[in-house]
């Protein structure tokens, strides 16, 4: 059975149990296989289940023991750049689509959560983007006003200073950008009950069972295993930023990403009064930054707050706890002193476009992957279109399926490359901040 460590999260001191699930042993055949159980692999597993395709997924380590089991489970309605800017580049008609495709990505949580009643908290209480600078704010109305005149849609709204003041307890941000239909969930509840509910319909799901190689033969593909092999018509690759950890991935795919850590810490439970005035409204926020932070209270009155991780290459930094304490701080000096409980990291997918990429290797090696820091919901979204590809049914996921997923030049510089833009940024987001004070 499979026991692989999780990291020391929020999520794993208040997850639900998780489903037992064996390592591989022997020789497998089979329609399709999945790498990865996340929220790609398992999507796909849950919508081929509903096509009645048969399956079967494999895990590395354990089931959610990826992104998907260690995010700030908030699913945004929203893409990292705005529609506004989305439609100079791509013009009206492919970001009405990107539009269309990221309310699909939240119905989709919604609609698995209801139909495989998983018990992983899914709320709309809406998603916040926070501006730190006029110019941010601006950008956020250029995106209310295009959501109005050219897809119709008047659910989200700005926020004044004010307001955001009442919605986040924070008086750092100029305005913001408010969508209802924003979520959350416990992602490791959410993940976890998926893999239950996909046994109990007769998805086989191995754990601790990485797959070390495939060889595509003329009528299928073996996936090599320590513990034995497939024989699969198609194989989708749901390996998102951990990709390159096990070295199978074929045709360089681990090099058409660059895998970022991302950090989290969790304060103690936050007590009287203080918790009332911190997000009462329970919003998912997320700020404009280039290095973004993004917080949410959680249901006992603990408050999660993340942000870039480590950019030096080591997995677990601990000077990048104590700059997001500091930040924490900064945020809201009102509950500066209630201490943390929980440090983790995990790694997400950067792509060059910052759109997820969906597409295939071969006819029949499909792939899902490089969500960036927004891959609860689309990743989702993506896993059930993953299960239309491999039916041979024609996805139009806008540039996500259009645009060029080529290998990233200079693949081996990433992490200085990655040093120089992160500082970059910093400088960027430190002058925007500076110039906003002056101003005010
Ligand atoms: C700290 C953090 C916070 C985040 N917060 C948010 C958020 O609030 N909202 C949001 O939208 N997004 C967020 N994200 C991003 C989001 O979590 C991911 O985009 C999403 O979980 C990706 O899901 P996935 O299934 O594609 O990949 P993963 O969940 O990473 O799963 C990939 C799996 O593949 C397995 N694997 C790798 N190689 C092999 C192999 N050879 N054989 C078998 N298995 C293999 C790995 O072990 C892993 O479990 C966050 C990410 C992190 C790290």
């Amino acid at each position: 059975m499979a026991s692989t460590q999780h990291p020391d999260s929020y999520w794993l001191e208040t997850g639900n149990p998780a489903p037992v699930v064996p390592i591989i042993s022997g020789d497998q055949k089979v329609d399709v296989a999945i790498i990865g159980a996340g929220f790609t692999g398992l999507s796909a597993a849950y919508h081929l289940s509903r096509a009645g395709i048969p399956a079967i997924v494999v895990e590395a380590e354990d089931v959610g023991w990826g992104a998907s089991g260690r995010n700030g489970g908030m699913l945004p309605p929203r893409y990292k750049k705005g529609f506004a800017s989305i439609a100079k580049t791509y013009g009206n008609e492919t970001t009405r689509r990107l539009h269309a495709i990221i309310r699909e990505a939240i119905d989709t949580v919604e609609t698995i959560v209801s139909d495989c009643a998983l018990d992983c908290g899914f709320a709309r209480t809406g998603q916040i983007t926070a501006a730190h600078s006029d110019a941010h704010l601006a950008s956020l109305e250029r995106d209310c006003a295009w959501m109005a005149a050219e897809a119709g849609d008047r659910a989200a709204r700005i926020l004044s200073r004010s307001e955001m003041i009442d919605e986040v307890g924070a008086d750092i941000h100029v305005g913001g950008w408010f969508d209802p239909r924003g979520a959350g969930i416990h992602p490791l509840n959410y993940v976890r009950g998926l893999a239950g509910a996909l046994r109990k319909r007769g998805v086989p799901i191995f754990a601790r069972s990485p797959v070390r190689r495939l060889v595509e033969g003329p009528d299928g593909v073996r996936l090599e295993l320590p513990g034995g092999t497939i024989a699969a018509r198609q194989v989708v690759i749901a390996t998102n930023a951990y990709t390159d950890t096990t070295g199978f991935a074929p045709d360089g795919l681990e090099r058409r990403i660059v895998a970022v850590n991302t950090s989290v810490i969790c304060t103690n439970s936050i007590g009287g009064n203080r918790a009332g005035a911190v997000l009462p409204g329970r919003r998912m926020v997320a700020d404009t930054k280039h290095i973004m932070n993004w917080y949410r209270m959680l249901p006992d009155n603990c408050l999660i707050f993340g942000g870039r991780g480590d950019i030096t290459g080591r997995s677990d930094d601990p000077s990048v706890y104590a700059k997001l304490e500091r930040q924490l701080a900064e945020t809201f000096p009102a509950i500066a002193d209630v201490g943390v409980r929980h440090r983790w990291s995990g790694k997400i997918a950067v792509t060059r476009d910052d759109f997820p990429h969906i597409g295939r290797l071969s006819p029949r090696v499909a792939y899902a992957m490089g969500y960036g820091g927004r891959g609860v919901a689309l990743a989702n979204v993506l896993g059930k279109y993953l299960a239309q590809l491999v039916q041979g049914e024609r996805v139009d996921a806008g540039p996500m399926s259009a645009n060029a997923f080529d290998p990233i030049p200079f693949h081996a510089f990433r992490i200085p490359g990655m040093q120089i833009v992160a500082r970059w940024y910093q400088y960027l987001d430190a002058k925007a901040i500076r110039e906003q004070e002056r101003s005010a």
